[in-house]
C-alpha cells in the first residue's frame, strides 16, 4: 500500500507534471498509446491466469520464454549449433521487446532502443552478428562498418543558453573552471580504465576490490569526493546516467557512472588528451532504431517457431524436463508445453514470478533489482522544424536541463536531402532523478492519458522549436513500466560480486539484460547467445 508521505509526494509530482501546459493549438494533434498490452502483463501480476487447466498440450525440445533481444539471440545460437526443434513465446504482438520499431503515418521509427555503438573486441558475439548481417566487413586488413548505417554527421547537438551547439557537453561560454573539471574527469576515467577492465559485455569485466568499492557508492557521492562539483559537468553526467540507466547520477553506482565511459571510448574533454580520437562515438542506427536488428533476428524463425501474444504463466522443472504454461491471448487458450530445456529470456521480476520454486539466486536478484519506467513518444511532423541559431539539425538533439532527454530524428539516415515530413522520437526516463522528486513514475504511466505526454513534450521542446505544435500531426506514446534495470549502489555485490556469463539451474538457463544489472543491446544479446549455446551443449568462447 502506498504510504501517506509517498502519496502526497507523488500527487505533488503528478500535479507539477500536469502543469506543463502545451500550446492550446495542440488540439489538432491526433494520437494514442502504442506497443505495450498492459492488460496481459497485469493479468500475470494479478494471478487471474494462474491455476487454469490446460486446453491443449504441445512438445518441443527447447522452449524460449521472451522474444526480446536475449530470446532472439538464444534462438539464433540454437540454430547455429544445429538445434532446430525449439519454440519462442513472446507476450506482445511482435518480437523485439524494448528493441522494436514501429510506424507513424507510414514512416518507420523506434519504439524503444535506437542505436548500437560499434562493438569493441570484448563483444565478439555482437561483432559476428554484425558481420552476418553485412554491416561489418574486412577491407584491406581492417574492419569497416557499412557507411549507410553508421550515424551520419552531424550526430549530436545541445540547446544551451538559447542556441544550438555541436556535441552534448556544454562548452560555449562556459568558464575556464568548467573546462578544467572536464579535463580532470577525463584523466580520472583514463586512470580507472587502466586499473581495471571495464568491459561490454560486463561479464568480461574484471571486478577487483577497487571496482567493488566503486560499486558500493553512489556516482554523485564519488564525484563530490573528487571535488567535481561543476554544474555543467554534473548536468552532463546525470544526463548520461538517465540516458543509459533511466535514473539520475545520485541513484546509480560510481562503477556504473564510470563504466559508461571507461567501457567505450572514454570521456572527451575539449582540448583534452582524447579529444581527437578518431573512433569516438561511432554508432549504428536506423530509421526504426534497433528494430532493424530485431526484425532480422526474427526473420529466419517461421511463424510456427516464433509465437506472439503468448503470456508465459508458469515454468516448472519436472523429473524429465520442463513444463511451461502459456496463455494464448489470441485464441484465449492455455497451452501446456513439455520441453527438455527452457531458456528464460524474461525480465528477472517476471522470471521470479513464473518459475516454480525459484532458486535462491533468482529470488535474490528479483529482490535487489530496481527498474526504471520510461516513455517514448513518436511525433509525426508534416514538415521539418524551423531552427534556432547555431549547430545544424542532427540525429540527436538535446535540451539542457529538461526532464526528457531530447529527441532523435528518424529521417536522419535518409540519403535524399529533400526537406520533407519526418518523425521525431522523444525519450523520457522516469526512474528516480533530481527532475522527478516525489513522482511515482509507474503510477504516472498508468494514470496519465496520452495527451498528457503530448503536452509535456510540446512544452519542453517548444523552447527550441516554437513551431513544433503547428507542424505535429500525430503523437504515438509507448509506456514501459519496467523498462530497464538501474545499476544501483551495491548491485554488483548483491548479484554475486563476480560477473557470470551463464546463469543456470538444472534445465533452466536464464538470459536477459537484467542479469548484467543494466540494459543495452550487447548485454542482452551476449546473454541470449551464451544461454543458447549452453542448452545446445556447445561451450561458448
Ligand atoms: C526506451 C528505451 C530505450 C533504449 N535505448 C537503447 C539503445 O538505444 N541502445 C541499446 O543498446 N539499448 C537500449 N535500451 C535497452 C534495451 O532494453 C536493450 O537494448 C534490449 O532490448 C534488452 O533486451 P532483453 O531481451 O534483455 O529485454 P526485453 O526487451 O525486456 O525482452 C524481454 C521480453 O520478454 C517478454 N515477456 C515479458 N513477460 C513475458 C511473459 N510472461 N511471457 C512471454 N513473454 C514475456 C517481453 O514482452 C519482452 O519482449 C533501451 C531501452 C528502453 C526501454
Amino acid at each position: 500500500m502506498i504510504g501517506r508521505r509517498r502519496f502526497l509526494g507523488a500527487a505533488a509530482g503528478s500535479l507539477a507534471l500536469a502543469a506543463c501546459q502545451a500550446p492550446s493549438s495542440a488540439s489538432h494533434i491526433e494520437g494514442g498509446f502504442d506497443g505495450i498490452d498492459m492488460a496481459r502483463g497485469h493479468a500475470l501480476r494479478d494471478g487471474s491466469l494462474a491455476g487454469k487447466a490446460p486446453d491443449e498440450s504441445r512438445r518441443t525440445r527447447v522452449l524460449i520464454a521472451g522474444g526480446g533481444v536475449a530470446g532472439l539471440a538464444a534462438a539464433r545460437a540454437l540454430r547455429l549449433a544445429g538445434v532446430e526443434d525449439f519454440v519462442l513465446l513472446e507476450l506482445e504482438d511482435a518480437m523485439g521487446g524494448n528493441s522494436r520499431g514501429t510506424m507513424v503515418k507510414g514512416l518507420p521509427c523506434p519504439m524503444g532502443a535506437h542505436y548500437l555503438p560499434v562493438p569493441g573486441d570484448d563483444a565478439p558475439e555482437v561483432q559476428d552478428l554484425l558481420e552476418e548481417l553485412g554491416l561489418r566487413r574486412r577491407v584491406a586488413g581492417r574492419w569497416e562498418y557499412d557507411e549507410r548505417h553508421l550515424c551520419h554527421s552531424p550526430q549530436e547537438r545541445l540547446f544551451f543558453e538559447g542556441q544550438w551547439q555541436e556535441g552534448l557537453l556544454p562548452v560555449q561560454g562556459v568558464p575556464g573552471r568548467t573546462l578544467e573539471q572536464y579535463r580532470c574527469f577525463e584523466a580520472l576515467v583514463e586512470s580507472l580504465r587502466q586499473q581495471g577492465h571495464f568491459a561490454i559485455p560486463m561479464a568480461r569485466s574484471v571486478l577487483g576490490p577497487e571496482q567493488l568499492a566503486l560499486d558500493a557508492q553512489p556516482f554523485d557521492a564519488w564525484l563530490a569526493r573528487q571535488g567535481l562539483d561543476d554544474p555543467h559537468l554534473r548536468w552532463y553526467l546525470d544526463y548520461c546516467c538517465r540516458d543509459d540507466y533511466g535514473a539520475g547520477s545520485g541513484e546509480v553506482s560510481a562503477w556504473a557512472g564510470i563504466h559508461y565511459f571507461a567501457s567505450r571510448h572514454g570521456f572527451h574533454a575539449p582540448g583534452g588528451a582524447a579529444d581527437d580520437s578518431p573512433e569516438r562515438d561511432a554508432v549504428l542506427t536506423w530509421p526504426e532504431g534497433n528494430g532493424w536488428l530485431t526484425r532480422r533476428l526474427a526473420e529466419p524463425l517461421e511463424a510456427r517457431r516464433a509465437l506472439c501474444g503468448q503470456v508465459v504463466t508458469r515454468i516448472a522443472q519436472t523429473r524429465s524436463g520442463v513444463e511451461i504454461d502459456a496463455f494464448d491471448a489470441v485464441r484465449r487458450a492455455l497451452v501446456r508445453w513439455q520441453a527438455e530445456h527452457c531458456i528464460v529470456a524474461l525480465p528477472v521480476f517476471v522470471a521470479a514470478r513464473v518459475v516454480q520454486s525459484p532458486p535462491d539466486f533468482l529470488r535474490q536478484a528479483a529482490a535487489s533489482l530496481r527498474h526504471a519506467p520510461w516513455t517514448v513518444a513518436n511525433v509525426h511532423l508534416r514538415a521539418p522544424l524551423a531552427d534556432r541559431p547555431g549547430a545544424a539539425p542532427s540525429w540527436d538533439s538535446v535540451l539542457y536541463g529538461t526532464r526528457g532527454l531530447g529527441y532523435v530524428d528518424a529521417g536522419h539516415q535518409r540519403l535524399d536531402p529533400t526537406p520533407r515530413e519526418t518523425v521525431i522520437s522523444w525519450y523520457r526516463p522516469l526512474g528516480p532523478s533530481r527532475y522527478d522528486a516525489g513522482v511515482d513514475g509507474r503510477r504516472l504511466l498508468l494514470e496519465r492519458p496520452w495527451g498528457g505526454w503530448r503536452d509535456e513534450l510540446l512544452a519542453e521542446l517548444s523552447a527550441a522549436h516554437p513551431d513544433l505544435a503547428e507542424l505535429a500531426t500525430r503523437v504515438q506514446v509507448t509506456r514501459y513500466g519496467h523498462a530497464m534495470a538501474i545499476p544501483t549502489p551495491g548491485l554488483l555485490a548483491q548479484l554475486g560480486g563476480k560477473p557470470q556469463r551463464l546463469v543456470r539451474e538444472g534445465r533452466l538457463a536464464f538470459a536477459h539484460a537484467d542479469w548484467s544489472g543494466y540494459s543495452i543491446f550487447e548485454e542482452a544479446f551476449s546473454r541470449g547467445h551464451w544461454a543458447g549455446l549452453a542448452v545446445a551443449g556447445r561451450p561458448s568462447a
